[in-house]
């Protein structure tokens, strides 16, 4: 059986150090922000070329503490894709803001510029781009719209640690860059993890006060905060993963062009595509099948392919966000749910497992014509 993804075989690659790692931290004295987590958020804010790092306990909470310490709050609108992990939306809601949803456009699954300025009302407050499947957003589209209404720009991350934007590391380009170390991300703990980069010293500074209780010092609260720490393991074994986080997204590349090689012309599919402005880390390799799509997950799923669906149901469509939408459709993400298919994708899949899914996928379409 082929697996979608796979956090184990990372462990596997990596044992000896991140083993080392997880002793070198059972023996210390510290096990909350210590010496690891403090090493990682200088490697970390390194890696993504920008000057500060706070980690956090989740992705989730790395958006919500980013648009807390960027003053965004109760009665404030944030404009966001549908078409994304539904933490993306929890993490505005964490604020009190209200999310407003916005369409997608069709090449690359982020935001549509232009259909974000039709959201922007008197109480838009912020835009949350979202780096979806490794390839990033158009952020200077953007960036034009935020400036024009004083808005401030947020990249959600947790899924391009490393894509590049014409040449700039991702989260390095707007207000903030909001990270998720999940298991299964590119760069993954062995549990709950996150991270927020930022430039300005201000925005850290309230950062560093929300993740714990407000404190300033020991024991004294300044402001009203929360508790959201990376622990030490974490930290120390993602310092590990972190070093090898550019070759793990160069073999994600390679097995991208083989999957191309491989499905290249075959009819009933759409390949994923990367502009030319773009450095896409395939976090996810997602392809379109229009039309059939879930009778050949199935068909798949029996030849030994696992496969995922990455979203099965837009955020604006889920129970919990009908009244918060309403009726109004977003075309090209409702369309976008019903085609796509993530096919196996990490690094430790190999030339050979890329090859054999690959293969079953076109046996598959070509049985259903
Ligand atoms: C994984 C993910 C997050 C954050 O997830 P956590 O589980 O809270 O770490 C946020 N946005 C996107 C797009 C994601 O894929």
């Amino acid at each position: 059986m082929i697996l979608p993804c796979d956090p184990r075989a990372q462990y596997l690659s990596y044992k000896k150090e991140i083993d080392e790692a997880m002793s070198r931290v059972l023996n210390g004295t510290h096990y909350i922000l210590g010496p690891e987590v403090e090493a990682f958020e200088q490697e970390f804010a390194a890696f993504c070329t920008t000057k500060y790092c706070v980690s956090v306990a989740n992705g989730t909470e790395a958006l919500q503490l980013a648009l807390r310490a960027l003053n965004i709050g109760p009665g404030d609108e944030v404009i966001c894709p549908s078409h994304t992990a539904v933490a993306t939306v929890v993490g505005i809601e964490m604020t009190g803001a209200v999310p407003v949803f916005a369409d997608i456009e069709s090449s690359y699954f982020t935001l549509d510029a232009t259909n974000v300025r039709r959201r922007i009302t008197p109480r838009t407050k912020a835009i949350i781009a979202v780096h979806l499947y490794g390839h990033p957003a158009d952020l200077d589209a953007l960036r034009e719209i935020a400036d024009i209404h004083g808005l401030k720009l947020i990249e959600d991350c947790a899924q391009a640690h490393g894509a590049l934007y014409k040449n700039k590391v991702v989260g390095s380009i707007a207000d903030a860059g909001c990270f998720s170390f999940y298991p299964t991300k590119n760069l993954g703990a062995v549990g709950d993890g996150g991270a927020v980069v930022v430039q300005e010293a201000e925005v850290y500074e309230r950062l560093l006060l929300l993740r714990q209780y407000g404190w300033k010092e020991r024991y004294i609260s300044v402001v009203s905060g929360y508790n959201s720490r990376l622990d030490e393991l974490q930290a120390a074994i993602l310092r590990v993963k972190l070093r090898y986080l550019s070759a793990d997204n160069d073999r994600r590349r390679v097995l991208a062009e083989i999957y191309r090689g491989a499905l290249r012309g075959v009819g009933g599919l759409v390949l994923p595509l990367e502009a030319s402005w773009a450095r896409h880390v395939y976090h996810l390799f997602v392809v379109r099948i229009p039309g059939q799509r879930d009778n050949l997950r199935r068909d798949l799923q029996g030849q030994g392919v696992g496969t995922l669906i990455h979203y099965p149901v837009p955020v604006h469509r889920q129970p919990a966000y009908l009244s918060l939408h309403g009726p109004q459709g977003l075309p090209v993400t409702e369309k976008a749910s019903d085609e796509v298919l993530s096919l196996p994708m990490y690094p430790e899949l190999g030339q050979e497992g890329a090859l054999k899914a690959a293969e079953e996928l076109k046996k598959t379409l070509l049985k259903k014509r």
